[in-house]
């Protein structure tokens, strides 16, 4: 898809501040820096849309971008940093349950991991809830520039397996740094609008 435009809408934290239309949404979620503000701002060719490296696990609002007045992308902040309070980080989970089970226009979850490495046990969390939930589920395997072309496969059958990847979900190798996966991207969330 070309996206000609993409603009932050409201940072919301209660559903009473959601925004009020029918347009589809992708949630994106993932673990404190694996990537995903990068991820963000290549799909929406945006510099800084999306800020990179903030300090982790301060931003807690789910922040929604709309992009070419059709979707909408919602940033959920990351999650497994440590030095998050307990009260935040229940107050994390009750914002998000409440959104992932909640929101009818919420069509997929784009979730973000490093390609590097095998999924982390707070990944396979959030995997494991987004089934839980029937929430369908697009997995983005990110920073594939860091590792040589030729053990891409490997890893991404590690990614597949830490998470026993359900057969309807979609695996995606990506590059926020060359592009890498962003057309094949794009064409899986398209499928889910
Ligand atoms: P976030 O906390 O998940 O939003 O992560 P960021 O997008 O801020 O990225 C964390 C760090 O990883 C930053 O230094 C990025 O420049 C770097 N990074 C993110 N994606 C990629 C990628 O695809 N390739 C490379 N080489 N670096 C990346």
């Amino acid at each position: 898809m070309k996206v000609v435009s993409s603009d932050i809408v409201i940072s919301a934290v209660k559903p009473e501040q959601y925004p009020d239309t029918e347009i589809p949404e992708f949630a994106l979620a993932g673990r404190s820096n694996v990537g995903k503000s990068s991820f963000i701002n290549k799909m929406l060719n945006r510099k800084g849309l999306a800020r990179i490296s903030s300090k982790p696990g301060k931003t807690q609002t789910l922040n929604f971008y709309l992009i070419n007045e059709i979707l909408h992308f919602v940033d959920v902040p990351g999650y497994g940093y440590a030095k998050v309070s307990k009260t935040e980080r229940a107050a994390w989970g009750k914002m998000i349950e409440t959104y992932f089970t909640t929101r009818e226009q919420l069509r997929a979850v784009v979730l973000i991991v490093d390609l590097r490495h095998p999924p982390t046990s707070d990944d396979v969390m959030m995997y494991d809830f987004l089934k839980h939930y029937g929430i369908p589920c697009i997995i983005i395997a990110t920073k594939a520039d860091k590792i040589p072309r030729g053990k891409w496969q490997k890893h991404l059958k590690v990614t597949r397996e830490t998470f026993e990847l359900d057969q309807n979900d979609h695996i995606v190798l990506f590059s926020s740094e060359t592009g890498e996966g962003k057309d094949q991207a794009w064409s899986i969330l398209q499928s889910y609008m």
